[in-house]
């Protein structure tokens, strides 16, 4: 054994951290890992004491050296149409927040890459946090597992009745490498073994960063956050179209390697009198039929602290009527979880803190 040892370790390590590989590396035998890795990911252990396949000691050493525990759920909301909001509080207190939407056997787990956002975007309510930090990959992990335990079915063939959609706090490829390791945890065949077809990246679209993403191993489907289909109104809605703009994403996009058949998708906010304009709409067509792309219209999730509004049911329909007549795929997303502030846009956690302070006091 290298680093495991049976002597108290002051600070232990987070299990969700560790690829397979440097797990092994942290064992005498290379088996060992797999079989530790299967008796988490696959068969839902929480403490080392209950791996009965390892020896003894070597689970006193491991429940020394590392923290099998996944972090505890500071709060949860209950939606009325089932969607469930999660607060995970991390090890130096931020938390991190997490969505689980129920759709039968489409469950979606949807997951924080950040605490806060640096990108600013102006109709988002995670931008108004500024950025906090990174979540590191062992969040990322602990957050899909935090979820799938609390909502799926163990048995072998429902548990992996989920897909995860990198769409909650932060803007994901502004945190490559952690995102990037998560993934390759999440896709290990002795852990959940999630194929990269059940994964969505969602990104405002960093170009440099995409085209690293071209040259990965393991590539997530790709959702890009347009919200603005001509330069004046993206520039005004999301500040990095200032730095990357519309035709260099696009161009970015085209090179971009998809399977037979995949698509990517473009994720266009509806803002009143902003982007449901028809000169958008015939814009954002454009856009659209130059990449294999499908389109999915979000009305905004609104909110006192946001100065747009939601177009009317008429101009939702309307909007998505001129796609369609340009031969362009175009669904309207029904909000989720709206009533727990859990829906697209609205995971602003300062406003939660503030409430739990105030029930403190009252204690
Ligand atoms: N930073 C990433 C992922 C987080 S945002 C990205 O930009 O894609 C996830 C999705 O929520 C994005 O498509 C974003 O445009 C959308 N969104 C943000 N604020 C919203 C709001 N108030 N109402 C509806 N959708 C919103």
């Amino acid at each position: 054994m290298t680093s495991l040892t049976a002597e108290p370790t002051t600070s232990q390590e987070f299990f969700f951290e560790l690829t397979r590989k440097q797990l092994t590396e942290r064992l005498d035998r290379n088996f060992r890992a797999t079989q530790i890795y299967e008796a988490v990911y696959q068969q839902w252990r929480d403490d080392f004491g209950s791996i009965t396949s390892l020896p003894k000691t070597l689970r006193t050493a491991l429940g020394r050296s590392l923290d099998i525990r996944l972090p505890e759920i500071h709060r949860s909301f209950d939606s009325d149409d089932g969607t469930k909001r999660y607060l995970m509080r991390l090890a130096d207190g931020e938390l991190a927040e997490t969505v689980f939407i129920p759709d039968g056997d489409r469950n979606t787990i949807c997951v924080s890459s950040q605490v806060g956002c640096a990108l600013a975007c102006t109709f988002c309510l995670t931008a108004q946090l500024g950025f906090v930090r990174h979540l590191t990959a062992g969040e990322i992990v602990a957050q899909v597992v935090m979820a799938q335990r609390a909502n799926i079915d163990p048995a072998p063939d429902s548990r992996d009745h989920f897909n995860v959609v990198l769409m909650g706090m932060g803007e994901p490829l502004h945190n490559y490498e952690n995102v990037m390791k998560a993934l390759g945890i999440l896709h290990d065949e002795s852990g959940l073994g999630m194929s990269m077809s059940r994964i969505t990246l969602s990104t405002a679209g960093l170009i440099p960063e995409l085209d690293r993403l071209t040259r990965e191993p393991l590539l997530p489907k790709l959702a890009i956050s347009l919200t603005g289909a001509t330069r004046a109104k993206r520039d005004q809605l999301m500040p990095i179209n200032r730095t990357y703009s519309i035709p260099q994403l696009v161009s970015t996009l085209r090179r971009f390697p998809l399977k037979p058949r995949q698509r990517i998708t473009l994720e266009y906010v509806l803002l009143a009198g902003v982007t449901d304009t028809d000169k958008e709409a015939l814009a954002l067509a454009g856009i659209a039929l130059s990449i294999p792309a499908k389109v999915n219209l979000i009305p905004l999730n609104e909110s006192p602290d946001l100065d747009f509004k939601r177009p009317s049911e008429n101009s939702i329909l309307r909007f998505q009527r001129i796609l369609r007549e340009k031969n362009v795929d175009a669904f309207v997303r029904k909000s989720r979880g709206t009533d727990i502030s859990a829906a697209c846009g609205q995971l602003k956690q300062n406003e939660l803190t503030k409430e739990i302070d105030l029930e403190a006091l009252k204690r």
